[in-house]
């Protein structure tokens, strides 16, 4: 690692170019800038929320267990926020969670 390999460009940030939900409506599908495709279940999209109602603001802990959250969770509603995030309505009513395409691509495994 010499100096300037410090200065190379950073890595373009993820954004996705393709947003959609699986029929079934318990998975969503990305398609993103650099071609690669990938998935999020919507029981670990719910119980990553990283809302201020599901994520304690002052000491960033987890308000409940992700794993409590239904293996059946559905998707209800995707919505764009500005050209940044995700916000998602899910089978349990709860929509105030923002997602970043970064934390959704953190999230999210390449498709199979
Ligand atoms: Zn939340």
């Amino acid at each position: 690692m010499t100096f300037w390999d410090h200065l190379k460009p950073a890595k373009r940030a993820p954004v996705a170019t393709e947003v959609k939900v699986a029929e079934d409506q318990k998975t969503l599908v990305l398609t993103w800038n650099d071609g690669a495709v990938t998935r999020i279940t919507g029981q670990k999209l719910r119980g990553q929320c990283p809302c201020a109602e599901c994520v304690e603001e002052w000491s960033g802990r987890r308000t409940f267990d992700p794993s409590s959250i239904d293996s059946q969770m559905k998707i209800i509603e995707v919505a764009p926020v500005g050209n940044y995030a995700l916000c998602f309505t899910f089978g349990d009513a709860h929509r105030i969670g923002i997602y970043h395409w970064t934390y959704l691509r953190e999230l999210s495994a390449p498709a199979p």
